[in-house]
């Protein structure tokens, strides 16, 4: 065995080889270095377990091939389309929200050129990149003005730091969320360097609770959607009109964090928790902020709407720079906004309220074409099973969608495997797993999507 390690040749005499001086002028001599130095290394562990017999031949074509390969895949993009057939709709580790055709173009329109992004076309004068969607955010909220920043987090810290800097804010304690990926509203209120006053229980906060809190050191009444949990039982808290009134009573802004934020009623197709946020404007409340990639299925982007007068304190803040929103964002959004403006139909061209709106017969139809496409692989058992998707995002985790997956088990490859060869695959396939089955749900997968997973499963059978 030793004999065979040390009879393994040099990286620098191999390096000097005809073939790789060929790959060095292609690529990089660090490149092709790297990928020698790993092969090698993979080539003398193979050897010293006994999973390889003998090292390959150094001199031929198909080993220089391979690094040729190992290069282009070290050379692949590191963010890179994947398809989610996990069903849940908007899904943050996935990217959220798949922007509409519209938004793409708008992407492509403004970021391949220059733009009217801060200049007044009209005047010839410098503009505000904020003026480009608030007119639209207005028609579809109600809102009397609008500004829109980086994310949600940042339009919830923006406005804490400008309304209640210094002073105190009063939240129910049934209402202090965390909302995946560490944002935390005690943490959020915290570094915007307002002081936290809860007040109720964990699961009743009366109206009189907020009332007997406020003093002069009060600057905000705070509201916030939980949208990813429920207290049920013995509960209470004060309706939205209620907590307005109170606030009004007392000249407070008030204020409601959103998360989602959806423009249009998705209560019809099974998720009734989800406020429209013109409702939530006509109750009274001051001020919103929602998010431009979850159910509104736009761009990253976070949207403040409400009151003028705080909306335009908010424009003046310095922190606003930090946290202002890109232009190719904001190409996107402002797609996305007029997808939602008569005569379109939202549901049908925004692909997020499309995927949670998809009829259950064309979700089968996508599961039988797919299954179509496998049903010829060998050692593959497939079946069609009922599923539930989930419109994810920090929406509630009850309200599933009824679905259909294609649910995938191989002859003499684990689950687990199966699914981290579907993973790691290009294009990279993300299902689910459930009781030793690969579960592909199709509420969250396109038609024009069906036969890439038909070469992926084919691929990952095959190693
Ligand atoms: C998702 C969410 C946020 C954070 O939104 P981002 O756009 O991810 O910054 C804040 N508040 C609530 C209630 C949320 O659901």
């Amino acid at each position: 065995m030793n004999e065979l390690l040390r009879s393994l040749p040099q990286t620098s005499v191999l390096l000097e080889s005809e073939h790789a001086r060929h790959l060095v002028e292609r690529y990089s001599r660090g490149e092709v270095l790297g990928v020698l130095r790993e092969e090698l290394q993979r080539i003398r562990d193979g050897l010293l377990q006994g999973s390889l017999a003998a090292p390959p031949d150094f001199t031929g074509l198909d080993f220089f091939a391979g690094l040729e390969g190992a290069i282009e895949m070290r050379r692949r993009p590191s963010l890179r389309p994947v398809i989610n057939a996990t069903g849940i709709i908007v899904h943050t580790n996935l990217g959220r929200a798949r922007l509409a055709p519209e938004a793409l173009a708008a992407i492509q329109d403004i970021g391949g050129s220059y733009s009217n992004l801060e200049l007044d076309l009209e005047t010839g004068e410098r503009g505000s990149r904020h003026d480009h969607v608030e007119a639209l955010i207005r028609e579809l909220t109600g809102a009397e003005a609008a500004l829109v920043v980086n994310n949600c987090a940042a339009a919830v810290l923006l406005c804490l730091t400008v309304l209640a800097r210094d002073r105190e804010v009063i939240a129910s304690r049934g209402e202090l969320i965390e909302i995946g990926g560490a944002f935390r509203l005690p943490d959020v209120i915290a570094q915007s360097g307002a002081r936290l006053r809860e007040v109720g229980t964990t699961n009743r906060t009366h109206p009189r609770d907020y009332e007997q809190a406020i003093t002069a050191e009060t600057a905000l009444l705070l509201k916030s959607h939980t949208s990813n949990f429920r207290i049920v039982g013995f509960t209470a808290a004060p309706s939205r009109r209620q907590l307005a009134e109170l606030a009004k009573r007392h000249g407070l802004p008030l204020m409601e964090d959103l998360g989602s934020g959806v423009l249009v009623d998705l209560a019809p197709y099974g998720l009734p928790d989800e406020p429209v946020v013109g409702d939530v404007l006509r109750d009274g409340v001051d001020l919103v902020t929602f998010s431009g990639d979850k159910l509104l299925g736009g761009p990253q982007a976070g949207i403040i709407a409400g009151r003028r007068d705080i909306i335009s304190q908010l424009k003046k803040h310095p922190m606003l720079r930090a946290l202002r929103v890109d232009k190719l964002s904001l190409a996107a959004l402002e797609a996305t906004l007029r997808l939602y403006l008569p005569p379109n139909d939202p549901i049908a061209s925004v692909p997020v309220l499309a995927a949670i709106t998809d009829s259950i017969a064309a979700v089968i139809a996508r599961a039988q074409a797919l299954a179509r496409e496998l049903v010829h692989l060998p050692r593959l058992d497939i079946e069609i099973t009922e599923n539930i998707a989930y419109a994810g995002g920090g929406s509630l985790p009850q309200e599933g969608i009824a679905s259909y997956a294609v649910s995938l088990s191989a002859q003499g490859l684990s689950t687990e495997t199966l699914a981290e060869r579907l993973r790691s695959g290009s294009p990279s396939v993300t299902g689910r797993i459930n009781q030793d089955r690969l579960l592909l749900d199709m509420r969250t997968v396109c038609e024009s999507e069906l036969t890439a997973i038909a070469s992926a499963v084919q691929r990952a059978l095959s190693g």
